[in-house]
């Protein structure tokens, strides 16, 4: 079986499918005027998505992360888990979400074969919340995530985007969060997008600074699974739960790339800040293109770059990260 490799040596174990661009939410950093519909064609549909997975498991890839937009919003999400859960070779099926609907809805996902969840939750305060993503619902989300934690997921993981000014003094509060609690939170570097660079030069915060002060408070770093994602995990003998950093501006950032993305709309995007995305719906429409598209990623996995150029203020063609499913 091959597994994805591209031309510096990385292999590429798991694949980011955005099922919707589509938000309930107005994070300032993301879609600080909501979702706005461009009237473009709908997104995958549950067969073409099939299709994709196919592909991509017949190329070794074994883990998929299902984002978006905001992927629970599809009606549809608990058959796409379950269609997706009954590819062969597919063994993790992961979804990053807002959390709104975890309350109604995280038992049946995880019944149709869901096996890892994240939720975003960018501050362990009610009205910070509610002031970041424009939304008063720090209180069911809460209550979805402590639900979620009874119902045996191999992993469940809360992101917070580090927001200088903002959530940047809520260390000693996770702390005391995680110290029970089997769940890891991982601290974001907000990025720029094409959208936010004044947003970003009024709240972009290193995540070096979080890290300081793990390791003052005794924090270790853990060692990282080879199909691990990009944070830098720590633990402490005195807490159950787990703390990631994910840097993108630090130096090595992009050596460790082992993600490929899908959009909602079917182009593979083999950065998150690339130049340029590559079609594949049009041998998602059938079950005979099998063999074409599963040779069309192969090939164009070689034009992966080894670097973004967020350093060089380069973001791509990516205006907010809920267009390419972050
Ligand atoms: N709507 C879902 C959610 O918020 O979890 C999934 C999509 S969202 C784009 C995925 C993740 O990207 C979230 O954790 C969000 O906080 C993060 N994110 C969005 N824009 C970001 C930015 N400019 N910098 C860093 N993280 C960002
Ligand atoms: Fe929506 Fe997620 Fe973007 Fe927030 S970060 S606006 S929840 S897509």
């Amino acid at each position: 079986m091959t597994i994805l490799t591209d031309r510096f040596g990385r292999s590429f174990p798991y694949l980011r499918l955005s099922l919707t661009q589509a938000c309930n939410f107005r994070c300032s950093y993301c879609l600080p005027d909501g979702y706005q519909a461009d009237g473009k064609s709908r997104f995958l549909d549950r067969d073409e998505v099939l299709r994709l997975v196919r592909a991509f498991a017949a190329l070794g890839m074994r883990k998929i992360r299902l984002t978006g937009g905001e992927p629970s919003l599809r009606k549809d999400l608990p058959q796409i888990i379950e269609a997706i859960a009954a590819v062969p070779g597919i063994t993790r099926i992961a979804l990053t979400t807002n959390g709104t609907l975890l309350p109604r809805h995280v038992g049946v996902w995880r019944a149709a074969g869901l096996t890892a969840l994240n939720v975003s939750l960018d501050s362990l305060d009610a009205q910070r919340f509610h002031a970041i993503t424009g939304h008063d619902r720090h209180a069911e989300i809460s209550e979805g995530v402590e639900m979620a934690l009874g119902l045996g997921f191999d992993s469940v993981k809360l992101n917070a985007v580090l927001l200088r000014g903002v959530n940047d003094d809520e260390l000693p509060n996770w702390l005391e969060f995680l110290r029970e609690r089997d769940l890891a939170v991982r601290f974001i570097e907000l990025m720029r997008t094409g959208d936010n660079a004044d947003y970003f030069a009024r709240h972009h915060l290193r995540a070096q600074f979080v890290e300081e002060q793990l390791v003052a408070a005794g924090w270790t770093l853990r060692q990282r699974a080879s199909d691990a994602g990009p944070a830098r995990e720590f633990q402490h003998p005195d807490y159950r739960g787990r703390i990631g950093i994910i840097a993108p501006y630090a130096k090595d950032f992009c050596a460790g790339c082992n993600r490929l993305r899908v959009t909602a709309r079917g182009d593979l995007r083999l950065c998150l800040f690339g130049n340029f995305g590559i079609p594949l719906r049009p041998l998602l429409q059938s079950d005979a293109d099998h063999e074409t598209l599963v040779a069309r990623i192969a090939t164009q996995l070689h034009l992966k770059s080894a670097g973004h150029g967020l350093h060089e203020g380069n973001t791509g063609i990516t205006p907010h990260l809920a267009s390419i499913g972050g």
